[in-house]
């Protein structure tokens, strides 16, 4: 696919890193005027070819303000990818403090919930826009250790099903959907296995162990899905879940 989304103003939060900055760059590759947004403003410095926005995906009064923004600089909004997201450290339910549970939910529901609460109008306004919500297979089959980012993704895939419900419902034509990445090399594992020089191993052995296709995914991989999501070639697709796992989810 190129310049298939030529015309279309789309906005990618978590893009200063992993999923999120191939998803920007993909998306604008095809023609789209992409909006990267993070909390990480020097993350987004290093890519002056985006528009770049600073935006927390957890507070509300910015995305209030980057609703103002994307109607007053870009005439609207086609495409939203809620992607920023966060894990916690491995361990057991019992050990997990509130406060970190509570920050985990802040991002990873809170940001998707908010960033769809002050979009969707904007994609409505635009005749029929694409909505992707980044879950994980963690929302569809959790591993132990990991109870609050599995609660958190798997709050994400059912929202993504009931809004996908009621835009159909308004007739808007707005398809929301969720795309289920396996496991993927991007900097979030640096929060859960130590950076080099035994990272890329251990995530390896990892992949050669879980993995039916026995490697890691690349975010390459997972931005063509969601470019895919974002293009009228899914125009029959809302609801839906996209797993982009190596065949983890069955294996
Ligand atoms: P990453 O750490 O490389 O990138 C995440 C980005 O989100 C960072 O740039 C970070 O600054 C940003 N971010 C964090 N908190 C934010 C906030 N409050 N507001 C705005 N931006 C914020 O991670 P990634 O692997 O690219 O993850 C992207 C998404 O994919 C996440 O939702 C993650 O849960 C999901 N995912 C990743 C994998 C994987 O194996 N990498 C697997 C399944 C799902």
């Amino acid at each position: 696919m190129t310049g298939t989304l030529e015309g279309r103003v789309a906005l990618v939060t978590g893009a200063a890193s992993g999923i999120g900055l191939a998803t920007a760059l993909r998306l604008a590759r095809e023609g789209a005027t992409v909006v990267a947004a993070d909390i990480d403003p020097a993350g987004l410095d290093r890519h002056p070819e985006l528009h770049r926005l600073t935006l927390d995906v957890s507070n509300e009064a910015h995305w209030i303000a980057a609703a103002a923004q994307l109607r007053d600089r870009f005439g609207g909004l086609d495409v939203l990818v809620n992607n920023a997201g966060i894990v916690l450290a491995p361990q057991p339910v019992t050990a997990v403090g509130l406060d970190d549970w509570q920050r985990l939910m802040r991002v990873n529901v809170d940001g998707v919930f908010l960033g769809t609460k002050h979009m969707l109008p904007l994609l409505r306004e635009s005749g029929g826009g694409s909505l992707i919500n980044v879950s994980s297979i963690a929302g569809i089959r959790p591993s132990a250790n990991a109870a609050a980012y599995a609660a958190s993704k798997g709050a994400v895939r059912l929202f993504t099903k009931a809004v996908a419900l009621e835009c159909a419902a308004a007739g808007d034509g707005v398809r929301v959907n969720s795309v289920h990445p396996g496991l993927v090399e991007t900097p979030i594992w640096d929060d859960l296995i130590p950076p080099a020089p035994g990272r890329k191993t251990t995530l390896e052995a990892l992949a050669a162990r879980d993995v039916p296709l026995g490697r890691l995914g690349r975010a390459e991989e997972i931005a063509a899905g969601i470019l895919w999501l974002a293009s009228d070639a899914s125009s029959y697709m809302t609801g839906g879940e996209l797993v982009l796992d190596g065949g983890r989810a069955i294996g």
